[in-house]
């Protein structure tokens, strides 16, 4: 009875393993021909200045819509391309469309004038892709200043190679881009590195600005990540902001920037325009009146 309990565990295994390994070839054929059928798009999700409430730059986040499944979100079909190697061509079509983008928004819109996109970029792409020559070769195909693009990268990936990763980020801030450590906080940094990495930003994953107003130790978290970056010169950026209350601990601890649902969600790119301030519209958090926002 133990042995055939067995078999049909090992059975309802072998089932599930060849499911899953037939669903990544499945999305991996469709994902081929996603980008050439148009069915990937770019949302937009603004980052604000927590004083005033103004947008500074905005995120750009892949999507796919599925002809048969609906929505798709990058925690499914990025792992994908990441692991049939088609994250090198999506990769660059993200950063393409933010580039386009970005000259768009800036040929329309004044006040886009101190604005940026930022592409995600994945470990593959970034230890692997010879992603240097690539986005420079973007930049000058699509016409656009480098100082309007910044890349995102997670700490537990720069971490994975730090000595190449030093040397890759150098050679992409002196393209002229700027740069940020993504979901900072999860990925065990050594502060050495962090110093010689040439960044311009930390993201403090969402996990710790969650509930931070009720949870302490996040709390606390938050305060060391604010002060490192302080300390590092370095621009603050919280990752999913969704509670006033959050927002409150934020400005507490000094922390100037922030993305989440309470100001905005990742947005279609015509509604995310709608996010770029007027011109001259630069609003002093100590003046009074110019803050209409609030
Ligand atoms: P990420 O770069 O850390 O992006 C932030 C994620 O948090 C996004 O999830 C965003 O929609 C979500 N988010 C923002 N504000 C809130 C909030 O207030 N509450 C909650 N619950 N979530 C919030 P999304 O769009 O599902 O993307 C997930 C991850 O997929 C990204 O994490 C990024 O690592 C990856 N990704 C997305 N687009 C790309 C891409 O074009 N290339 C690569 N390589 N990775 C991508
Ligand atoms: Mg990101
Ligand atoms: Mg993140
Ligand atoms: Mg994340």
């Amino acid at each position: 009875q133990a042995k055939s309990r067995g078999k049909g565990k090992s059975e309802v295994f072998d089932r599930a393993m060849h499911d899953r390994a037939s669903e990544r070839l499945h999305l991996e054929t469709g994902l081929r021909r996603a980008v050439e059928h148009g069915e990937l798009y770019l949302a937009y999700q603004p980052i604000f200045r927590l004083a005033d409430r103004t947008t500074v730059s905005f995120e750009a986040l892949a999507r796919w819509r599925h002809p048969v499944r609906g929505l798709l979100s990058p925690a499914v079909f990025i792992p994908v391309a990441e692991a049939s190697g088609l994250i090198l061509a999506l990769g660059d079509w993200v950063l393409r469309e933010c580039c386009k983008r970005m000259r768009l928004w800036l040929d329309e819109h004044p006040g886009a004038a101190d604005m940026s996109i930022a592409a995600n970029i994945s470990a593959k792409q970034l230890m692997q892709g010879d992603l240097v020559a690539r986005v420079a070769r973007i930049l000058d195909e699509t016409g656009l200043d480098p100082r309007h693009l910044k890349l995102e990268v997670t700490e537990s990936v720069l971490m994975e190679n730090a000595e190449l990763a030093v040397d890759i980020l150098g050679r992409l801030r002196d393209l002229g881009i700027r740069l940020a450590v993504d979901d900072f906080g999860t990925g065990y940094s050594s502060l050495s590195y962090l110093r010689r990495f040439p960044v311009d930003a930390l993201k403090i994953d969402r996990s710790f600005v969650s509930n931070m107003d009720v949870n302490p130790e996040k709390f606390e978290i938050v305060r060391a990540i604010v002060q490192l970056g302080r300390a590092l010169n370095l621009d603050v950026c919280a990752e999913g902001v969704e509670t006033e209350a959050e927002l409150a601990g934020l400005v507490s601890l000094g922390c100037g920037l922030g993305q989440g649902y309470l100001y905005a969600r990742p947005l279609p790119a015509d509604e995310a325009r709608a996010f770029i301030p007027p011109p001259g519209e630069e609003c002093d958090p100590l003046g009074e009146e110019a803050c209409t926002k609030f």
